[in-house]
């Protein structure tokens, strides 16, 4: 099983530590080869000093061996630890210190031993002990001698031992104290996550006005807290969105039903004659028609915002599509004597959905219609706008939009004037299924109005693939 620490604290110590363990070792590892590489230098020198002295103090004997002599009395054995044998090249003994004992310094001399520069290696005595060996060719008067020296390198290893030993025990005394720098360290720098954690415990839907307090936006911290708290404005919104929309559609459902119920309790009261319940019933069944397109409406808005729209684009010409409008708004018109004009050219095509866009444009001129006075004229033009540009107007002679409500007549359930719309049937949905409608075709409407002059509403649509854009050719139905 894989050993996982569960917070981010331990896990940050731990690597920390980690690192900081191997970068000592490889430091001890390294400070102690230096140690030892210069500490056996100054032994070789010393060595090879060494050598230099014992040839000057070799005399011959008449006996034909060699012995040491030193004008200086305690120069006899230069260093304790310090070893010498002469050899002969035949092979013969002629001189071993008395320190040495019956130890060797190897056997009886190669031919080349001691001709060369005398570098000194290391080799071990029967005993165990490590020394440091150098070998050189030398004359005592006449006669030719391999002088041997050695050091033993005991005090060098014991030295670098003692220096290990330092090391080793200091090393877990220091990772022991990084571990608990480190983890006061990683417990101080993350703990403005502890806090934000258990305030973003605390925001429920009730509470999504609550922001997590920031100490420093500038930092890493500081600016996950700043998105999160752009997050939690954005949901306030929806929220709030959401909210508004379900009071204005219970708002919107209550009224009709409202006015059934009393209708049918009026009704009920006393016995009427057949015309009068008819009368009635016709009531009832116009609130019926409001609620059903209200439901109808809510239902696409509500498709709408879960994006479970499948747009089912073809190429169609716009100004086919406007007059495909026209005819189901016709009768409409014609009951209040109004001339509905088409203009534009007809050869310019859009990608769309037919029956989402259609929808958007009878939504404008059932509105054109509504609030447009007996007798108008409503024109919708076909406009070109630039080689991938096209504009749908739908222009009224109507009492136009105030500009201090402009701003808000794409907003779900808005109405300039509630009490008089309802009247006319509108819930405030029709002109946000447009913008909804006309958005999702990557195109947007804009509106020009002025009071007492009439309004302009215009959709402006991406031209289709392929088409392009000639000089209108004008027209009307
Ligand atoms: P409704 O279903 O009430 O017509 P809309 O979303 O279509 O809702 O329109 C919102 C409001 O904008 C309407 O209630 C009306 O006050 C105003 N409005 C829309 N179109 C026109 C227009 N052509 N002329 C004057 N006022 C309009």
């Amino acid at each position: 099983m894989r050993f996982r620490p569960r917070n981010v604290r331990s896990r940050l110590t731990l690597w920390y530590l980690l690192v900081l363990a191997s970068l000592l070792a490889l430091y001890a590892g390294v400070a102690s080869l230096f140690l030892f590489l210069s500490l056996r230098e100054d032994f070789d020198q010393n060595l090879l000093q060494d050598v230099e002295t014992v040839q000057g103090m070799l005399t011959k004997e008449p006996n034909g061996g060699v012995s040491l002599h030193s004008s200086h009395p305690d120069a006899a054995e230069p260093r304790i630890g310090h070893f010498i044998e002469v050899w002969s090249p035949q092979g013969s003994l002629l001189y071993r210190s008395a320190v040495l004992q019956d130890q060797k310094l190897g056997g009886p001399p190669g031919p080349d031993e001691g001709l060369h520069d005398p570098s000194p290696s290391t080799m071990r005595l029967p005993n165990g002990t490590r020394v440091r060996l150098a070998s050189s060719v030398y004359h005592v008067e006449d006669q030719r001698v391999v002088l041997r020296v050695a050091y033993s390198e005991e005090g060098l290893w014991r030295e670098l031992g003692e220096f290990g030993e330092v090391l080793l025990l200091g090393f877990p005394i220091a990772v022991l104290l990084a571990g608990f720098g480190g983890y006061a360290l990683a417990r101080k720098a993350l703990a403005p996550i502890d806090s934000m954690a258990t305030q973003a415990k605390r925001i429920s839907a009730e509470r999504l006005g609550d922001r997590l307090s920031i100490e420093n936006p500038e930092d890493e911290l500081g600016k996950l807290g700043t998105v999160f708290n752009d997050m939690l404005g954005r949901l306030q919104a929806a929220f709030d969105q959401l909210r508004r929309f379900t009071a204005d559609a219970s708002h919107e459902l209550r009224t009709p039903l409202t006015a059934i119920r009393s209708v049918g309790e009026v009704a009920l009261q006393d016995q009427r004659s057949p015309a009068e319940y008819r009368d009635v019933i016709g009531s009832m069944l116009e609130e019926v028609d409001r609620l059903t397109r209200l439901a109808e409406s809510l239902l696409a808005l509500s498709r709408a915002d879960a994006g479970h729209v499948q747009l089912q684009r073809e190429d169609i010409s716009l100004r086919q599509l406007a007059r495909e409008a026209t005819s189901l708004v016709e009768v409409l018109a014609e009951e209040k004597r109004q001339r509905i004009d088409i203009e534009g050219d007809a050869d310019v095509l859009v990608s769309v959905d037919r029956l989402i866009l259609r929808q958007a444009i009878v939504n404008l001129l059932d509105n054109a219609i509504k609030y447009s006075p007996p007798g108008g004229r409503i024109l919708a033009r076909v406009k070109c706008g630039g080689d991938k540009q096209i504009f749908l107007e739908v222009i009224d002679q109507g009492p136009g939009i105030p500009s201090e409500h402009q701003p808000y007549v794409f907003d779900r359930f808005f109405r300039v004037d509630k009490a008089r719309t309802r009247e006319w049937g509108g819930a405030g949905l029709g002109l946000s299924i447009t913008r909804w409608a006309v958005e999702v075709h990557g195109g947007d409407i804009t509106l020009e109005s002025e009071e007492g002059h009439g309004s302009t509403f215009r959709i402006s649509l991406p031209l289709a693939k392929g088409s392009s854009t000639s000089p209108s050719k004008g027209g009307s139905q």
